[in-house]
């Protein structure tokens, strides 16, 4: 079992999780791109009753690719996007890397919607990528 701990930038809000990680990835669909004012987002997702957050924190709900809501949490202070969540992913939260308190432990290997990556990113050797969302195993 993995230990997440982490929060937002003022320090409003902290989560912690210990789970084993469903999957972790780099998305580089123009929401995230929009919603993270950067050229991706790097999530670790878990189970969502692994993941404890204190404090107070926002909601914004918009339309994934599949037409269901994307929920995002974010902290109503300082405006640090924290979680995200698909409800297409029932039971998984998506926990937004760069907010966590050793954000080392994310290992971009997996980039999804590339087709909308920004010309300039690099990936990884070795990295799988997927031109939008892979298809789920299970
Ligand atoms: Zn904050
Ligand atoms: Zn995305």
């Amino acid at each position: 079992m993995a230990q997440f701990k982490g929060g937002c930038l003022c320090g409003a809000v902290r989560y912690a999780a210990t789970a084993e990680p469903i999957f972790s990835g780099v998305c580089h669909c123009t929401n995230c791109q929009k919603h993270t004012g950067s050229a991706f987002s790097c999530v670790i997702a878990v189970p969502k009753p692994a993941l404890s957050i204190t404090g107070r924190t926002g909601e914004f709900r918009h339309k994934g690719d599949s037409g269901k809501d994307v929920i995002t949490t974010f902290c109503p202070v300082c405006a640090s996007r924290l979680t995200s969540e698909a409800t297409v992913m029932a039971g998984v939260v998506m926990i937004e890397a760069g907010t966590l308190d050793d954000p080392g432990v994310f290992e971009g290997k997996t980039h999804i919607y590339c087709a909308s990556a920004q010309p300039w990113v690099a990936f990884p050797e070795g990295a799988a990528r997927f031109p939008t969302m892979p298809p789920m195993a299970g």
